[in-house]
């Protein structure tokens, strides 16, 4: 059974290793090519945009793709858009893995907003040393709030040629622990932080670190992403795709 995984997750890899493992699915990984050096993957992989909906519709049709999962990270609202509108064309079905929210705790700062740029307003005048972990791409919406300090974690170096004026980038990848991010925060005096709500694990010590040491967090709230037969884990994903491999009840 040919499977298309959407990937560019904790658990797009979860899913690629049990895919790896499993004779009855021949499954293909694909990442959008933001990250130039990805991690290896046990599957065929595919790297760049499939050009919208129409041409998502032509692989899965060229490729006789039996079933699609949308691993994307939650922030990645136009693939996923375009994956549900692909797969009702071409009338594949489309499993969605959905990852929770984090849930604001009682002793957590945060300040919830729309947007990067809304993130950028919100910092006020008053010059601040803020930790930008949001990615390398939004990075630019701080340009109009040059009287800050930013540290910005990110995987790769950032690619725009507009950056704030006084931003230090520090690469790296998660996961991250506990003491590791306190000390960074307190060695780094960060005033505030400014974060996606991605949810998992990996990222999540950040946010601890952040209520143990009192520090505000500026929230980005999650945009409107559509999916399909919503899964909740890797292991969710295998046992819905089995349901539909041949010689199953409901396979073909
Ligand atoms: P996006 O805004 O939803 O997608 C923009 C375009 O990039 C899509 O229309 C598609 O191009 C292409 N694309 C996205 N994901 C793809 C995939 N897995 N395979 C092939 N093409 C893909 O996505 P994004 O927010 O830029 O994220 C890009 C990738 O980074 C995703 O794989 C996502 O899981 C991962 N990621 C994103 C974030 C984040 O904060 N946004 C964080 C961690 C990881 P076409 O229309 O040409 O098909």
């Amino acid at each position: 059974m040919r499977v298309l995984v959407l990937g560019g997750t904790t658990e797009a890899s979860a899913l690629a290793k049990l895919l790896a493992g499993d004779a009855r699915f021949k499954a293909t990984l694909s990442l959008a090519g933001r990250t130039l050096d990805p991690k290896p993957q046990p599957l065929a992989m595919r790297v760049g945009g499939f050009g919208g909906v129409e041409g998502l519709v032509r692989w899965l049709h060229d490729e006789k793709a039996a079933a699609v999962i949308d691993a994307t990270h939650p922030y990645a609202a136009q693939m996923s858009t375009n994956a549900v509108a692909a797969c009702a064309q071409a009338a594949v079905p489309l499993g969605s893995i959905v990852r929770p929210p984090w849930r604001q705790h009682e002793d957590d700062r945060w300040r919830i907003v729309p947007s990067a740029a809304a993130a950028a307003a919100t910092l006020g005048r008053a010059p601040l040393r803020v930790f930008l972990s949001l990615g390398r791409q939004d990075l630019h919406a701080f340009i109009g709030a040059p009287q800050h300090r930013y540290i910005a974690r990110t995987i790769e170096a950032p690619d725009q040629v507009a950056l704030p004026p006084n931003i230090r980038i520090l690469q790296a990848r998660g996961p991250f622990d506990r003491d590791s991010e306190a000390k960074l925060l307190s060695d780094e005096e960060i005033d505030v932080i400014v974060s996606k709500n991605s949810g998992g694990a990996a990222t999540y010590a950040k946010i601890e670190a952040a209520r143990e040491l009192e520090i505000p967090v500026v929230m980005i709230a999650r945009p409107d992403k559509p999916a399909g037969h919503v899964l909740a884990s890797a292991g969710e994903a295998i046992a819905w795709l089995h349901g539909r491999a041949p010689g199953s009840p409901r396979g073909v």
